[in-house]
C-alpha cells in the first residue's frame, strides 16, 4: 500500500472511510477517474481534522449521483449544474462533495465562469491556494499516487497561505475572504505576493464584485468554523463585514456573542459530531444586538433560506423545553442525560451551553459532552454484535443503545489520571506532518 493511502486509511473515522470506498467503487463502476482533493487533502497532510471529503472525478461528475444515492442512501444536498458539483450527505452524516475536474474562464471578476471539462492537473492549476490543490489518486491503476503541482505539500510544511497564480483573487473576489477564515482557521501565514495580490485587490474595491450568493456560502463556511468568532473578527479588522450589513460593523457587531459561541463549540471534544446545523445558532449570536429594521434588510440581501431563517429566529423559543427538562431533579443518572441530549438538536445544546443562565444546565451539557459521548463513542460494532445485535438489522441500533446507557452508569465516578506524556508506555503525539 502507498504511504499516502495508508495515511488516509488511519486519518478517516470509519464512515468516512466507508463513504470514499462507496465513491471510489461507483467511480470503477462507470469508468471514471476519481481523486481525493481540496480540504480534504490538505487536513490528512496537514494533520487537521478532516470536516468534510472533497472528490474530483475526470467527467460529468453528476452522472455518478443515482448510483451512489440509491446503494448508499446517501441524500444531494444542493448541486451546481454550471459546475457539475454537488454535496451529499451520508446516513452515519458524513458529509462530501463531488465535482467535475474542470477549468474556469473568469471574463471580468466576479463574473460566472465559463465552465469546461478539464484533466486533473489542470483543475489543480485553477484552485485557489497551493494548499487546497494537491491531489490523490484513488483510481485502481495509480492508487495512492500523490498529484501536486503546485507544491502544496511544501507551503503546508512552510505554514503558508500562497495563490495559486496573480489572479487568482481577482478572477473570483470571494477568495478574498476565504484567505482570511483560512488563515484564522489554520494558524497560517500569508505568503508576501499573496499579501501583495490581496492589498491591490483590496485597493480596487474586488469584494463589492463578490456574487451574492458567493457571500451566502462563505457565510455559511463561517458559521461551520469552531472559531467563527476569530474569524469575524478578522473580517472586521479588514473592514469587510459590511458586504453583509452595515449593522455588523465596529461597535455595532455582537463580539461577546459571538465568543461564547465559540467558547461553546469548543466544548466538543475532537471527533465527537454532535451533527450541528450551525448557521441559524451563529446568525443568532451575530445578529442579537441588530435592530429589527436592519434585521430584515440584511435577511433580504444576503437570500438565506427559509430553513435557516427558522433555525435562527425560532432557537431560543425551541431550546426552552429542553432548558426545563436539563433542570428536572430526576435527571441523576448519566444514562438520562445522555437519553435526553442524544435525542436533541445539537444547535440547541450547543445555545444552551453558551446562552443558558442555570449552572445544572451548564454542568450536564458538559458532562454529555465531554464524558458521555466520547464514551458511548467506545462502543465498538463487535461490542454490540457480543451483545446479540446484528448489524443492518432494527434491533442493531436498539441494543446499541442499551449498551450504551448501561455502561454510562456504570461508569466508576473517579477516572484514573491521564498517562504522562514521555513517562514508560505513553503514546507518542502524532506528527503535525507525516514524512513522504
Ligand atoms: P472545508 O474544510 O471548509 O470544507 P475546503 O477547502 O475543502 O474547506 P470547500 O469549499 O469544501 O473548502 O472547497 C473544496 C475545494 O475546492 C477547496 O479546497 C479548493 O480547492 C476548491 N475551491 C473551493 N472554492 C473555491 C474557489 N472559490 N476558488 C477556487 N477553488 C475553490
Ligand atoms: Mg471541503
Amino acid at each position: 500500500m502507498s504511504d499516502y493511502m495508508f495515511m488516509l486509511e488511519s486519518h478517516l473515522s470509519a464512515d468516512q472511510a466507508r463513504v470514499v470506498s462507496e465513491i471510489q467503487g461507483a467511480a470503477t463502476h462507470a469508468n471514471m477517474n476519481v481523486f481525493l482533493t481540496g480540504g480534504a487533502m490538505r487536513d490528512m497532510l496537514g494533520g487537521f481534522p478532516i470536516l468534510d471529503i472533497d472528490f474530483t472525478v475526470e467527467g460529468n461528475a453528476l452522472k455518478l449521483l443515482p448510483a451512489i444515492t440509491k446503494k448508499s442512501g446517501a441524500k444531494v444536498l444542493w448541486e451546481d449544474d454550471n459546475r457539475k458539483l454537488a454535496a451529499l450527505v451520508f446516513p452515519s452524516g458524513v458529509k462530501a462533495t463531488l465535482g467535475m475536474a474542470r477549468q474556469e474562464k473568469y471574463p471580468q471578476p466576479g463574473a460566472k465562469p465559463a465552465v469546461r471539462p478539464a484533466s486533473i492537473h489542470e483543475d489543480l492549476r485553477g484552485r485557489d491556494f497551493t494548499i487546497n490543490s494537491i491531489a490523490l489518486s484513488l483510481n485502481p491503476a495509480s492508487r495512492g499516487l500523490l498529484l501536486d503541482p503546485n507544491n502544496g505539500v511544501g507551503d503546508l510544511e512552510r505554514k503558508e497561505l500562497r495563490a495559486v497564480s496573480n489572479y487568482t483573487l481577482y478572477d473570483d473576489p470571494v477568495r478574498l475572504l476565504r484567505l482570511l477564515r483560512l488563515k484564522v482557521r489554520l494558524g497560517f501565514n500569508i505568503d508576501e505576493r499573496t499579501k501583495m495580490q490581496y492589498d491591490n485587490a483590496r485597493e480596487a474595491q474586488l469584494e463589492t464584485r463578490i456574487p451574492r450568493e458567493d457571500l451566502l456560502e462563505e457565510l455559511r463556511h463561517i458559521a461551520n468554523e469552531p472559531n467563527c468568532a476569530d474569524v469575524v473578527h478578522l473580517l472586521d479588522q479588514e473592514k469587510l463585514l459590511n458586504l453583509y450589513s452595515s449593522a455588523l460593523e465596529g461597535a455595532k457587531l455582537n463580539m461577546p456573542g459571538l465568543q461564547k459561541l465559540q467558547k461553546a463549540r469548543q466544548t466538543v471534544p475532537f471527533g465527537v459530531d454532535i451533527h450541528l446545523e450551525s448557521m441559524g445558532i451563529f446568525l443568532y449570536f451575530l445578529t442579537e444586538k441588530m435592530p429589527p429594521k436592519e434585521s430584515a434588510a440584511f435577511i433580504k440581501r444576503i437570500g438565506l433560506t427559509k430553513r435557516e431563517i427558522e433555525q435562527w429566529q425560532k432557537l431560543e423559543t425551541r431550546s426552552k423545553s429542553l432548558e426545563k427538562s436539563l433542570k428536572s431533579a430526576k435527571l441523576q443518572k448519566p444514562s438520562l442525560v445522555y437519553s435526553l441530549l442524544s435525542k436533541a438538536a445539537g444547535d440547541q445544546v450547543l445555545f444552551l451551553l453558551a446562552h443558558s443562565s442555570e449552572r445544572l444546565v451548564h454542568d450536564r451539557i458538559k458532562n454529555y459532552l465531554q464524558k458521555y459521548l466520547p464514551a458511548a463513542q467506545e462502543v465498538t460494532e463487535a461490542d454490540v454484535v457480543a451483545a446479540g445485535g446484528k448489524p443492518g438489522t432494527p434491533k442493531f441500533q436498539k441494543v446499541r443503545e442499551d449498551l450504551i446507557l448501561t455502561r454510562l452508569d456504570a461508569r466508576p465516578k473517579k477516572v484514573p489520571p491521564p498517562v504522562v506524556a514521555g513517562a514508560p508506555g505513553a503514546a507518542a503525539p502524532a506528527p503535525a506532518m507525516a514524512r513522504k
